[in-house]
């Protein structure tokens, strides 16, 4: 089974995609951890992140899986080094290079192969148009930014992280390939006012719902 979760920065895609993985006993797949891999990858070699076919070769040769904790990059586990500020002001525009996505969308298909939740800006539309349940969680910018401050707890102020979700939704949504938007017969959830565990139920129900 294919469950892809799609929706702009911090509407809680991540969260909810690992507990409704859990849940399911399916592989999480984030696809999102993948482009900031190939972004870390492109800063630490210090390649233009504007120049698409120097980031494209980075995203052909650079060697991505995940384990227990998260990305690994190279042999090498690197979830925290892709959670920089670098690569959260880089990786929309290295992730809007369509030679990346070329690169990077079949391996995202080879890790689903046997049944994943997919979660990341594309996944309902461009990854798994087919996938047997599909959702688009929305929320505020503000409740977004709210939401990334209490998960990274590093002191930065809501109005600078306001500020990079807002542009980051203005690049992922605006590129020219796959860009982030609310597919057909997507199932979209208004997330605010709303806790984790009352989201993953919500999909819960609904994905239970639909094969009983
Ligand atoms: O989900 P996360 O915030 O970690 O994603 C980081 C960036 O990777 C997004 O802002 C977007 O530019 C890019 N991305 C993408 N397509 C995906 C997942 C992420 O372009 N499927």
């Amino acid at each position: 089974m294919i469950v892809a979760i799609d929706g702009p920065a911090g509407a809680g895609k991540s969260t909810v995609a690992r507990a409704l993985a859990d849940a399911l006993g399916l592989v999480l797949l984030d696809t999102g951890a993948m482009y900031r891999a190939v972004t870390w990858r492109v800063l630490e070699s210090d390649v233009d992140i504007h120049d698409a076919a120097a980031c494209a070769s980075v995203a052909a040769e650079v060697q991505l899986s995940f384990d227990s904790v998260g990305i690994v990059v190279d042999g090498v586990s690197r979830e925290q080094e892709i959670r920089s500020r670098a690569v959260d002001q880089a990786v929309s525009v290295v992730a809007a290079h369509p030679a990346v996505r070329a690169a990077i969308v079949p391996n995202q298909r080879v890790v689903a192969e046997s049944g994943a939740v997919a979660e990341g800006r594309d996944t309902t539309t461009v990854v798994f148009p087919e996938a047997d349940h599909r959702f688009f969680l929305s929320a505020s910018a503000r409740e977004r930014a709210r939401r990334r401050a209490s998960q990274r707890g590093d002191g930065e102020s809501i109005e600078v992280i306001l500020a990079d979700i807002q542009r980051r939704d203005h690049l992922d949504s605006t590129r020219e390939d796959s860009p982030l938007k609310r597919g057909e017969g997507v199932m979209v959830v208004d997330t605010d006012g709303l806790s984790a565990e009352e989201v993953v139920s919500k999909l819960l129900d609904s994905v239970r719902g639909a094969s009983a």
